[in-house]
């Protein structure tokens, strides 16, 4: 099968391959046998060469002798040795015309001939005696020769035969029958049929050419089914773009302006339906008038490839709208169309409309603004100017519209100049201060600040610049600046403090006295609103008066403010409203002047009180001191009568009773003089160790302790005062003396004195074990001249003095008592007339059992 396909030349590739590697193959063994030959020939023919030198060399001596003998039958014998050597021919020997001997036949054509002189040396002389001439053929050497051609080329035509047969069923095996069934495989390939298999193994790893080609047409065929669809998707994108583009898209014929295609915005534009586009020409759809102009756009279109132009197209009800063609010459395939796509310029035409307007506007503006303002175009020439800008820079009645900035202004600086162009590239800069040296010498403080203007397009048309002249306005500001100086002095050294507030109650200034006052630093309280600095209590009064303020009121009154630490500040706020809407209020601390009154009222309620007590001091003094006088007079009578009587016995009596109202007297005076002295005012306090005076005390009284057989305990440590010494040590007295007096019959008495810690002070008291006092008279006595019992001695002062000497050190003094239970007597002190560490350190002392 294999060989009848060969034999039948169904692989003319194999054939040709084949072919021309038997002609190369027959050449090459040519070219390689005429070289051998050639060599063969050249070799004998050198070989004929060395045979005819060994003639003349070896025996034409020997000739020559026999030659010189003229034995001319040796002669012939040697010419017939010679001719035994290979290839000769013919030898000849002769003298002249004359023949000595010759052996051989002259009949070849190939010879190779040679002739030399048979010399013979002769006494010396050289003697030619002849001419031998040798003759080779060539004919065997050529015989030879051509045999060897025969084998070589016979041998060879048989091996190059079997050779290329070996090769055709070679390359049919590995080449043919593949590169066959791939063309096979390409001519039925469909785009989804299978991958292309060979009837092969794979010999290396890579495989070769024919597994590679193979291998890159199924690679082929993967990128072409993918490029496929791409494309495919491609092709519906286009579809979508076309159909879903804002613009609409038209495809046209050249020539016949034929719409071949419309995609969806075009039928909603123009009214028509798709299928009634494709019935239109270009020209149909715009107003009859126009189409000569159209049929010129397109035909230029068409020639230059691509063009934008604007038209006008017409809906199908008739009514004209504008619109921008962008129009290029694209193919299709085979044909030549032009794709059009057309923008409404409905909308545009419109916004140009309104920034033509807005331009307008703008110059209007700009000349009647009551600013210094001018408009100038990209060459910096103005375009309008405003009155203002005229009469700033004395330009008169001067026209400058058109003219140069620079022209109009010659002395610009550089500096500014730069800024114009970086303006005129769409920056926008001001300065607030800028100095303008003019061309006379004068300077001016300009304040400007420019901007660029655009034009309707959307490009920079110029700039706009607007300019302030601030040499009078700088010199106000100055004015203002030494004003606000001197304001903020004033407002800073005020004592009094001034806190600005807005109308939200917010503070947003404070001096250093309000700031002080409140306890914030200026920070803290511009961060706070009043509210944040009233007691609770008083922030519901905010409202009404601000309301009161704003309606044109001064407010003035007292508040309770609350500083930062929480204390309490009473103020007297004096506020207003500015003209600006802000609040201004002065604070006044009014804490010493509060004091002060307090202190005044404390006074006047105590005068009262004194005039009360006074009163009923007088009453008590006429009333008791009338007591013994009566008592006097009394026994004064009886004591007339007695004597009299001469009745001794009574008038002693009497005189007794006297004595004693006297001696009731005289004490009730020196009680009455003891209480003036309270009275007075105190002397110098200092510090008394409490354990020491109460030692004092007990010495004074010493006797009578004794003589009562009283006990008197300190039963916990007492602090140190810092109080008036001898009446603190009048209170003890009088207190201890009481506590002994009234004692319990039978009882002795025991009087305890110690000390407690008491709420922001101390209470010391003074306990005993006597007889008590009825609740309902707990308070009488302490009383001027009062006294439950009168049996024992006493005046009723002692108390009254000691209360009061204890409310001077700003205490309090009471009595808790059981009739029959003893008594306690407090003293309370408050923390101030405590020495050493106050109450802190008098706790710690009792607190450690001593
Ligand atoms: P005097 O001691 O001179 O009578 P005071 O003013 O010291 O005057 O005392 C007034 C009265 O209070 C006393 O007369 C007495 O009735 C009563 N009194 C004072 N101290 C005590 C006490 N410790 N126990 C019972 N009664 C007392």
């Amino acid at each position: 099968m294999t060989w009848r396909q060969l034999l039948r030349g169904r692989s003319p590739l194999a054939r040709r391959l084949v072919v021309c590697t038997v002609l190369f193959s027959s050449a090459i063994t040519l070219a390689l046998t005429l070289f051998q030959l050639y060599r063969d020939y050249r070799l004998d023919v050198s070989v004929i060469e060395s045979h005819l030198d060994q003639v003349e060399r070896v025996h034409l001596p020997t000739i020559a002798e026999s030659l010189w003998a003229t034995d001319q039958n040796r002669l012939q014998l040697q010419l017939e040795g010679i001719l035994q050597l290979g290839d000769m021919h013919f030898i000849e020997l002769r003298e002249g015309d004359y023949v000595w001997a010759r052996a051989g036949r002259l009949e070849s054509a190939n010879v190779i001939r040679r002739q030399v002189p048979v010399v013979y040396m002769h006494e010396g002389r050289r003697q030619i005696l002849g001419t031998l001439t040798v003759v080779a053929t060539l004919d065997d050497v050529y015989k030879r020769l051509l045999d060897k051609a025969v084998t070589i080329l016979v041998s060879n035509a048989i091996k190059t035969f079997l050779v290329a047969l070996f090769m055709l069923m070679l390359f049919y095996l590995m080449v043919t029958r593949h590169l066959q069934r791939i063309g096979q495989w390409l001519a039925q390939h469909e785009k989804d049929s299978p991958p292309i298999t060979l009837d092969k193994t794979i010999s290396t790893p890579d495989g070769d050419e024919i597994d590679v080609l193979a291998r890159t047409l199924n690679e082929f065929r993967d990128g072409q089914a993918q490029a496929l669809e791409a494309a495919a998707t491609e092709h519906k994108r286009y579809e979508s773009l076309f159909d879903n583009a804002n613009d609409m898209v038209t495809i046209v014929e050249p020539g016949s302006w034929r719409i071949l295609d419309a995609n969806r915005r075009a039928s909603e534009y123009t009214g028509y339906t798709r299928d009634e586009l494709r019935s239109m020409t270009l020209i149909q759809l715009g107003p009859p008038e126009s189409a000569r102009e159209v049929e010129t756009a397109l035909r230029r279109l068409s020639t230059n490839g691509s063009s934008v132009y604007e038209r006008a197209y017409r809906r199908k009800d008739g009514s004209l709208f504008p619109v921008e063609v962008s129009g290029r010459v694209v193919q299709l395939g085979e044909a030549r169309v032009i794709e059009n796509f057309v923008r409404d310029l409905t909308e545009r035409h419109h916004s140009e409309q309104v920034l033509r307007e807005r331009d307008e506007v703008l110059r209007l503006f700009v000349e009647h603004s009551p600013a210094a303002i001018a408009m100038l175009d990209s060459e910096m020439r103005y375009v309008a100017v405003s009155r203002r800008w005229m009469i700033d820079y004395g330009l008169g009645d001067r026209d400058i519209i058109g003219h140069s900035h620079y022209e109009i202004f010659p002395e610009i600086p550089q500096r500014w100049k730069d800024i114009h162009q970086r303006c005129l590239a769409g920056a926008t800069e001001r300065c607030d201060e800028d100095l303008f040296i003019r061309a006379d010498g004068q300077t001016d403080w300009v304040k400007w600040e420019i901007c660029p203007w655009r034009r309707a397009d959307g490009e920079i048309g110029g700039v706009i610049m607007f300019t302030e002249l601030a040499t009078e306005r700088k010199q106000v500001e100055a004015a203002l600046r030494q004003s606000e100086d001197h304001f903020r002095t004033i407002f800073e050294q005020a004592t009094d403090g001034i806190l600005i507030v807005d109308a939200q109650t917010r503070y947003l200034d404070a001096n250093s006295a309000g700031c002080q006052m409140l306890g914030y630093s200026r920070e803290e309280l511009l961060k706070l609103s009043v509210a944040d600095t009233i007691i609770p209590d008083e922030v519901l009064r905010i409202g009404p008066e601000i309301t009161r303020l704003q309606g044109g009121n001064v407010m003035r009154s007292e508040w309770r403010l609350r500083r930062r630490d929480g204390s309490i500040l009473l103020g007297e706020i004096a506020a207003k409203l500015l003209p600006d809407g802000r609040m201004q209020a002065f604070l006044r601390d009014i804490t010493e002047r509060q004091q002060a009154d307090d202190e005044r009222k404390r006074l006047i309620n105590e005068l009262m009180a004194r005039n009360v007590e006074m009163e009923s001091f007088v009453y008590t003094i006429s009333h008791d001191l009338k007591a013994p006088l009566i008592t006097i007079s009394g026994f004064a009578v009886l004591l007339a009568k007695d004597i009299e009587h001469n009745d001794k016995e009574r008038v002693r009596d009497s005189i007794r009773e006297i004595k004693k109202a006297v001696d009731g007297m005289q004490q009730l005076i020196e009680g009455l003089l003891m209480l003036s002295r309270t009275g007075q005012i105190p002397g110098e306090p200092e510090d008394v160790d409490l354990h020491a005076l109460l030692s004092e005390v007990q010495a004074r009284c010493a006797s009578y302790i004794e003589r009562e057989r009283a006990t008197i305990r300190v039963v916990s440590p007492l602090p140190r005062l810092h109080v008036d010494r001898p009446r603190f040590s009048q209170v003890l007295q009088n207190l201890l003396d009481n506590g002994i007096k009234f004692h319990r019959t039978g009882v002795a008495p025991v009087v305890e004195i110690g000390a407690e810690a008491d709420k922001g002070g101390v209470r010391l008291y003074v306990r005993d074990n006597g007889i008590g006092v009825e609740k309902r008279y707990q308070e009488k006595i302490f009383g001027l001249f009062e006294r439950l019992d009168t049996e024992r001695e006493g005046t009723g002062v002692g108390l009254t003095i000691a209360r009061r000497i204890v409310e001077q050190h700003g205490g309090r003094l009471w009595i808790e008592s059981e009739p029959g239970g003893g008594s306690t007597f407090w003293i309370s002190l408050p923390d101030s007339v405590i020495v050493n560490g106050g109450v802190g350190e008098f706790v710690r002392d009792i607190s450690t059992p001593g």
